[in-house]
């Protein structure tokens, strides 16, 4: 079996030389922009290009359309490459999400063709639907990345991370009913559903100064009555709750239902309240990060580590690493300050600048991967490290 520095040497060679078929595979992407749960086209450009390679495809996995896993190699370990591909509504890959496809499939197509015959199983799973769909948390569900040594994933910004933690993170949709009357002639038959409304924003409001650090709560009013002469008999909002750590969360989702129902003694309106999505917040496995920051770094790039007060949201890759041992770093791909879910970021995720990035991000995935299938003794450290950081086994 060829030593690690020479299968790191042929990934590589492997993604040099595939480095214009990249490049075209992510303007393809950029080009054809489609949002959660609708990017056919894709899937069907990222299958092709895994399928001709010898990767088999599983597809409607966990029950979506447009989620695939891509198999290649057979036995243990497992890596598995985690792949993005939607956009956003109007602004297009305006969160770079081409990029993170095709590093995926970059550096597993360097895999497949470099890796020695028995050295494992390689995946790529495509996971749609990041932007608000929460694809990666209902494959979570489904079970899909069970036994993975490890997962990994790479998300474009203006400045490279390693790590970076995201918000747990719950939403709520609360809707009351009231009662309608004539506004002017009989307000006192009615029951006011928007005061029980903005009873919660008010109570909201009076919450943040007790807010523990970096907790987040916004919250938008989606009906707030028809007509202005009428008291408004159905008002409805939307929140989301974030917090750093999931017992925090579970504190803030407390009291905002306390708020809830305060709404309710205050107005007489009554709630129905629907949970929607929810994440945990997201953790970086340290000695996948070590790995990675050292192939990085072998790579000529550089990278910062960002400080305590540098914005963050919340993803659905938090999901994933709360099963297996993960990575979701972020690779330079313009100047500061191009925020993401920007017409700039559109433009620069499909920039020469990106492009050239393409075949680094890919050769530091790749090799990390790699070290992964190929040192028994840093899959020990992942799991140690994942036993220590979450408090159990990963999934197997
Ligand atoms: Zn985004
Ligand atoms: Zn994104």
């Amino acid at each position: 079996m060829p030593d690690l520095a020479t299968t790191k040497a042929r990934i590589a060679d492997a993604v040099r030389e595939r480095h214009p078929h990249l490049i075209a595979v992510s303007h393809d992407l950029h080009d054809h922009p489609e949002i959660a749960f609708e990017e056919r086209h894709a899937v069907a450009v990222l299958a092709a290009e895994l399928e001709r390679a010898g990767f088999t495809i599983e597809r409607n996995v966990a029950g979506l359309e447009t989620a695939f896993v891509a198999t290649a190699g057979s036995g243990e370990p497992t890596v598995g490459l985690l792949a993005e591909y939607d956009a956003l509504p109007k602004l297009g890959h305006a969160c770079g999400h081409n990029l993170i496809a095709t590093w995926a499939i970059g550096a597993a197509l360097a895999l497949r063709e470099t890796l020695p015959e028995g050295a494992g199983t390689i995946k790529v799973f495509g996971t749609p639907a990041e932007e608000g769909g929460g694809g990666k948390a209902i494959m979570a569900q489904a079970g899909v990345f069970g036994g993975l040594a490890a997962a990994l994933m790479m998300h474009a910004r203006d400045v490279t991370y390693i790590e970076r933690a995201t918000l747990a993170l719950t939403s709520f949709t609360v809707e009351f009913a009231g009662k309608a009357a004539h506004a002017s002639a009989y307000p006192e038959r009615g029951i006011n559903a928007l005061d029980a409304v903005l009873h919660v924003f008010f109570g909201v409001n009076a919450f943040r100064q007790g807010l523990p650090p970096r907790v987040r709560i916004h919250g938008i009013i989606t009906a707030g009555g028809e007509a202005v002469n009428v008291v408004p008999a159905h008002a409805a909002c939307e929140f989301l709750l974030r917090a750093p750590e999931q017992g925090i969360l579970d504190g803030v989702r407390e009291r905002f239902l306390g708020i809830v129902r305060g709404a309710e003694a205050a107005t007489g309106a009554t709630a129905t309240i629907t949970e929607g999505r929810g994440y945990p917040h997201r953790v970086s496995n340290r000695a996948l990060a070590d790995t990675f920051r050292e192939n990085l770094v072998a790579l000529g790039q550089g990278y910062e580590v960002p400080s305590a007060d540098v914005g963050i949201g919340s993803s659905d890759s938090a999901a994933v690493s709360h099963l297996v041992p993960m990575i979701h770093p972020y690779l330079q791909i313009c100047d500061p300050p191009i925020g993401g879910h920007t017409p700039e970021f559109a433009a620069a995720a499909r920039s020469p600048r990106a492009d050239e990035q393409i075949a680094e991000g890919a050769i530091a995935l790749a090799w990390t991967a790699a070290e992964v299938l190929l040192r028994p003794e840093l899959r020990e450290e992942l799991r140690a490290g994942f036993r220590e950081q979450l408090g159990r086994e990963p999934q197997g």
